[in-house]
């Protein structure tokens, strides 16, 4: 379906009539003068009063940011503001994805990864990340990526040479050697001529030295795996392979920069530990125990849980079709349901949850799948998208620019046909998306 997007329209038109009759609320048109764009629908969600507002019109200035939100019905703007009316449509706020790998793609599993050149990757990045934002992901956050790849997309898309979400990078995940985060597939004779892969590290030195270069080029999240993984080769999830005070260096360090990190966790003792060394987001979370989550929600510095409780559904129905090994298929299928339980149960006792899909283990348009389990899950359908909105830009500390249609931040917005507090799978197909006032999906 296209959409009207022209300077005169209906609702222009309703709220001259309305002016013209004494409605209260108009606007004078000098207040909206210099306005470059203005977004009119049905509904919004406002996610952080929880509210619905209807007939919303949306003003956004030349620097795409809103700059006021009034009643359409009562409102009235002049022509040269270009007027994008979405109809009888729900506008909520773009959504934010916090545990994305665009260079990652879902059908390419196990040693069929060996059959493509180094820079195949980042170029599939730029299909998945345009995949993303038409799901109405217009926020993510890489956390892990080989070759840069994430960085050179992220400025790729901000210099206008390809169409994507914001992208939150964070470069190399760093580990231990032999950890999930190392190279664990290929023989010694195949390792680096000069030793460790790049974000590895074994002491507290190296791992400091590793947010350092991170940072210096281009990072804007630390990711650490913490424990081991799924797809990874000769790791277990339970098994901790970062030491407290490994952690509490990549922290401190991080935290000195300004920057927050992401810790790859699925074991009960890693997430404990991770929690206890600073870490601001535990990645995963699967096998989390009592202990893990009263420490979560008492924390001083707050912690996120991100627990990507969809895509087990696409590991074990494409897994061994794309390659994956069976021994990935075996640890995916031992710690799904664990950690959908837990799911339930960590947010039931209050901790902080961010929207967190691992796309690029999942095809990264179908991560707006993952609201339905969540709200299968224990959570309402209006708290499933606050993880993506709200939460999510507290957990980024970018409260300034996403996460809300709110006055000052970005007017990332997405639009839906049908209610999505009452049918959440509305989420899993969008019909319209707009970056910075700008629609990018819908016409
Ligand atoms: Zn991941």
């Amino acid at each position: 379906m296209r959409y009207r997007v022209k300077s005169g329209s209906f609702l222009r038109r309703v709220g001259f009539a309305a002016a013209a009759l004494g409605a209260t609320g108009a606007m004078a048109q000098e207040d909206v003068a210099g306005q470059q764009t203005v977004i009119t629908a049905a509904h919004m969600l406002d996610v952080q009063s929880g509210k619905t507002i209807d007939y919303p019109a949306i003003f956004v200035g030349a620097d795409g940011r809103i700059t006021n939100i009034a009643d359409a019905r009562t409102v009235r703007w002049g022509e040269g503001v270009k007027h994008i009316d979405l109809g009888d449509r729900t506008l909520l706020p773009g959504l934010i994805d916090m545990h994305v790998h665009l260079d990652g793609p879902a059908d390419i599993g196990g040693y069929r990864g060996l059959e493509f050149t180094d820079s195949f990757w980042g170029m599939t990045a730029v299909k998945n990340a345009r995949d993303m934002l038409d799901a109405g992901f217009t926020t993510v956050r890489n956390v892990g990526s080989d070759n840069r790849n994430d960085i050179g997309l992220k400025q790729a898309i901000d210099a206008g040479y390809a169409v994507g979400p914001r992208i939150v990078p964070a470069g190399y995940a760093l580990g231990a050697t032999g950890g999930h985060c190392d190279s664990t597939f290929l023989p010694p004779s195949l390792e680096k001529a000069d030793g460790k892969e790049e974000g590895i590290g074994d002491t507290p030195d190296e791992l400091r030295y590793q947010v350092r270069r991170q940072r210096k080029y281009g990072a804007e999240v630390i990711k650490v795996c913490a424990t081991g993984g799924v797809f990874s080769r000769n790791t277990e999830p339970g098994q901790l392979q970062v030491p407290e005070n490994e952690l509490r260096a990549i922290a401190d360090e991080a935290h000195q920069w300004g920057l927050r990190v992401a810790a790859h966790a699925h074991g009960a003792a890693g997430i404990r530990t991770a929690i206890a060394a600073g870490i601001d987001t535990i990645e995963h979370a699967s096998l989390v125990d009592d202990e893990g989550i009263r420490m979560a929600v008492t924390r001083k510095r707050p912690v996120w849980f991100g627990m990507d409780i969809y895509n087990t559904e696409y590991t074990q129905a494409e897994g061994a079709k794309n390659g994956v090994l069976e021994d990935n298929l075996r640890k995916d299928r031992e710690i799904a349901q664990i950690q959908r339980d837990n799911f339930r149960k960590a947010h039931r006792a209050g901790v902080r949850m961010v929207f967190a899909s691992d796309a690029g283990v999942m095809p990264h348009g179908d991560v707006g799948k993952q609201f339905r389990v969540m709200v299968e899950y224990g959570m309402t359908p209006m708290q499933a998208i606050q993880a993506a909105t709200k939460n999510a830009a507290e957990a980024l500390g970018r409260e300034g620019d996403v996460g809300a249609i709110a006055v000052g931040r970005y007017a990332d917005i997405v639009a839906v046909d049908g209610d999505p507090l009452a049918n959440i799978r509305e989420l899993e197909s969008v019909d319209a998306v707009l970056k910075g006032g700008v629609l990018v999906k819908g016409e």
